[in-house]
């Protein structure tokens, strides 16, 4: 499922959201200069012609100072967790970016990124995609406070934030962080505490009839567009379920060589379902709200 008026939605409030106009009306009068201003970005996605992703994220290690039970991204299932290269990462992120026209918004996760030794130098190549990245997140649990100098001036950037995951007390480090945060000058969110989880459930096949699984798929809003391992899935608990070996089949594009047909079928193509979602319980009445991050000592078994 997906289309191209959905996808110009998207493209047109993401333009006026980053003008930063609150209001509604301001944001609908902005969405209509925006589509006079872009004619050309909309056009293509008429035509669909223009590659363009409101929302893509990279897992740059399945490494983690947690390992909540929930984890929608499955590390809890990782025995060995390792970092992904830096080429290998830096090899998805130029092939994926040179073949596409434009991303709103390029989320940097783990496992948890600030684990990652080399985030500067993912972050200096993401943000050197001037025109073709609006906006770059990333995700942190709120443990680990960074130290590395010209990883601070680069978040620092006004392109930057950094989203703090709030887990209460396991959160252990977010009040330094929102402290180095204010005396860098980095833009930077920490999350509601309250919040819960939906439960996606154990990687068990469901056996699902294809009617189920197309409906599932439709009320599953989590089309994150996720890469892990130099490959792009729709969404996080597909790219785990690919990485893991839980499904061999998956809808997805290896980040290597010319992809540019490939990222455009990706876009514009409908999608009744993914291989995943009969592992998963999203979008169905057996998804349900859990505590978050609960932690479990040892990586569980699939
Ligand atoms: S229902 Fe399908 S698309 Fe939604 S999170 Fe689960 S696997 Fe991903």
């Amino acid at each position: 499922m997906r289309s191209k008026t959905k996808l110009l939605k998207q493209y047109l409030s993401a333009e006026a959201v980053i003008s930063n106009r609150e209001s509604r009306p301001a944001l609908y009068l902005n969405a209509l200069l925006t589509g006079i201003t872009h004619m050309p970005s909309v056009i293509g996605i008429i035509r669909g012609k223009y590659v363009f992703f409101p929302q893509v994220e990279i897992a740059l290690t399945t490494k983690c100072t947690l390992r909540c039970k929930d984890c929608s991204n499955l590390m809890q299932y990782y025995d060995k967790p390792a970092d992904i290269g830096l080429d290998k990462n830096i090899e998805s992120i130029n092939n994926f970016l040179t073949n596409t026209d434009l991303v709103d918004r390029f989320i940097l996760l783990g496992g948890e990124p600030f684990l990652y030794k080399e985030l500067a130098a993912v972050l200096r190549v993401v943000l050197g995609y001037k025109n073709k990245v609006k906006r770059v997140w990333i995700y942190t649990n709120g443990t680990i406070v960074p130290k590395d100098e010209e990883l601070l001036y680069l978040l620092a950037n006004k392109k930057v934030r950094v989203h703090i995951s709030n887990y209460g007390e396991i959160s252990r480090k977010k009040k330094e962080l929102v402290e180095l945060f204010k005396s860098n000058n980095i833009k930077y969110n920490l999350a509601d505490e309250d919040a819960n989880w939906f439960s996606m459930g154990t990687l068990e096949k469901r056996n699902r009839s294809k009617e189920s699984l197309a409906e599932q798929f439709n009320k599953c809003d989590s089309y994150c567009n996720n890469i892990l391992n130099g490959r792009l899935c729709y969404c996080a608990r597909s790219s785990g379920c690919v990485d893991l070996g839980v499904v061999h089949n998956e809808k997805s594009v290896e980040l290597t060589g010319g992809i540019r047909d490939a990222l455009m079928h990706f876009v514009y193509d409908y999608v009744d379902y993914l291989e995943t979602c009969d592992f998963c319980d999203k979008g169905t009445d057996r998804a349900y709200a859990i505590k978050k991050a609960i932690q479990t000592q040892n990586p569980l078994k699939y």
